[in-house]
């Protein structure tokens, strides 16, 4: 008997260690912090309002600086717990690349993701058969938003976690400002504890950025207010690299309110063919900050819609000089007698590798020995570090020689499509008003700065000899103009002006080739 009972009491210690681990205890400390478990499991259904801005730091005027406000939105949200499944309905104001306002909805389940409504300038092939435009998300898009809105519900993040100890893991302490906030490890995501308060503070997840490498990604609580016996945070920030970008304010949050689960469903038809979560190397920064501006390409290849183009390809325009094209963004290959020159290294490594890849293959011994960037935008400077692996020059324009020394210092050893190389000795050659790349056969590229309203020190490029320039987001050639010239039109004809060059046709880094009367035409000049 006494042997039993000791035994007995042996077995209840093992259990009591086995479950008040550290990361436990936090997680229990949390949930009573914001309740109590029962009232967190409890919860049936969230029903939600809000207003949201967004920044994007590389859209940014000048190199490395400010970020760029982009956009702000009123949200309504609705969440269902037994299917895992929610709606938001945005009303989204840009302010940036364009003024447009976009209404669209989103509906999110375990298996699939469905917009409704038009939500980018960049459509899919889905989107625009569509009558009216509705869309399935890609894999990609699908596994991002699904990862942010398990950090998006605080209390379902933490019921969650109860519900699932055996997924709660171990994390050093996030230090913040000089605080240690004590840390766990949660599904992909890192959540950090406010030491005083016991409630969640922060939900970290280690990204990859096409320009700054190895980033950090926190969404931040605060503002905690008693909403139907749960503590709620009604404001949120994301930082990235500790910068804020996004700013998010709850106006209303109900919990176990009826909702319309009607709302919740995406059609049958849709739902077939519908792309599953993405798994593995989840292009999250890319899907996530296109939508800061607007411009988010839904597909599962960064580069093109998936769905609705053959892929990426060279386009010969004259005699050793190619458009990159047939995705979302081009750059300009030009062959010289015994190297080759790119202008702009556009969305990220994966377009670069299939240009490195593909200039091996057609170009054998010819090393890609000039990479000049028209500007440093993320989406036309992303691929950056897979075009230099030949031991390539940099050419940036005015102004840009710090901001890309930093740049290509930076830790990048999350980059999916290119293992870390040493890029610190690669040269970087900042042009001041102009310069000119030639070969022994007397070929020449030359870039040339242009005062512009983008970004500053931007640069076009001109190849002589095929009378034809390369130029980014101040002109897409190809594209329908507008009735009157705007500002960067203007800066293109008053480049070439300044330049003394005559362009028979340009290159765009969008859009594809047109003829450069086209624009003397709308200018008149
Ligand atoms: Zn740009």
């Amino acid at each position: 008997m006494r042997s039993s009972l000791a035994a007995l009491s042996g077995a209840f210690i093992l259990l009591s260690c086995a479950t008040a681990t550290r990361e436990q205890g936090l997680v229990s400390r949390a949930a009573d912090a914001m309740g109590g478990a029962q009232a967190l499991a409890a919860v049936k259904t969230v029903t939600v309002s809000g207003s949201a801005k967004w920044w994007e730091p590389e859209q940014s005027e000048v190199p490395g600086g400010e970020a760029r406000y982009s956009a702000e939105a009123k949200f309504n949200g609705i969440g269902d717990v037994a299917t895992r499944s929610s709606r938001f309905d945005w009303q989204k104001d840009f302010a940036y690349p364009a003024p447009r306002s976009f209404t669209y909805s989103e509906i999110v389940t375990p298996q699939a993701g469905y917009v409704i409504g038009i939500d980018s300038n960049g459509r899919n092939a889905e989107s625009l058969k569509a009558n009216p435009p509705a869309h399935s998300m890609s894999g990609y898009r699908l596994a991002t938003t699904q990862r942010e809105l398990r950090r998006g519900s605080a209390s379902g993040l933490i019921g969650a976690m109860l519900a699932n100890p055996e997924a709660v893991h171990p994390a050093a302490d996030l230090v913040v400002q000089g605080r240690s906030l004590p840390s766990v490890s949660y599904q992909g995501l890192i959540v950090a504890f406010d030491p005083q308060t016991g409630l969640p503070e922060r939900v970290r997840t280690l990204d990859y950025d096409n320009i700054w490498g190895d980033v950090t990604y926190d969404y931040v609580y605060s503002n905690w207010r008693d909403v139907d016996g749960i503590k709620v945070p009604m404001s949120r920030k994301y930082e990235l690299n500790g910068r804020m970008v996004q700013e998010t304010t709850l106006t209303q949050v109900r919990f176990n309110q009826p909702i319309d689960g009607s709302r919740l469903q995406i059609p049958a038809g849709v739902l077939a063919s519908a792309a599953k979560p993405a798994t593995g190397n989840v292009p999250y920064q890319w899907v996530l900050r296109r939508q800061f501006i607007g411009t988010y390409m839904d597909s599962d290849n960064v580069s093109y819609d998936a769905k609705g183009s053959p892929g990426l390809r060279l386009q010969e325009l004259a005699p050793g000089v190619f458009h990159v094209t047939g995705g979302t963004h081009n750059s300009l290959l030009v062959e010289m007698s015994d190297h080759l020159v790119v202008v702009d290294a556009p969305v990220g490594d994966a377009q670069s590798m299939w240009l490195m890849n593909s200039t091996k293959a057609r170009f054998p011994g010819k090393p890609i020995r000039w990479v000049a960037l028209t500007h440093h935008h993320m989406d036309h400077a992303g691929g950056v570090r897979g075009l230099l692996g030949d031991g390539a020059t940099l050419v940036v324009g005015p102004g840009a020689w710090e901001h890309f020394n930093r740049v290509l210092r930076a830790p990048a050893t999350r980059n999916p499509d290119l293992k870390q190389i040493d890029l610190i000795r690669t040269p970087i050659m900042e042009v001041r008003e102009s310069h000119v790349i030639s070969d022994a056969r007397g070929r020449q590229v030359i870039l040339y700065h242009l005062d512009n309203p983008h970004a500053k020190g931007m640069l076009i490029a001109w190849v002589p000899d095929a009378k034809l320039g390369f130029v980014t987001d101040l002109w897409s050639p190809g594209t329908p103009l507008p009735p009157k010239p705007n500002p960067g039109l203007l800066a293109v004809v008053n480049a070439v002006k300044k330049a003394g060059i005559q362009p028979e046709r340009f290159a765009g880094g969008h859009g594809g080739v047109a003829p450069y009367a086209q624009l003397t035409e709308l200018t008149g000049q």
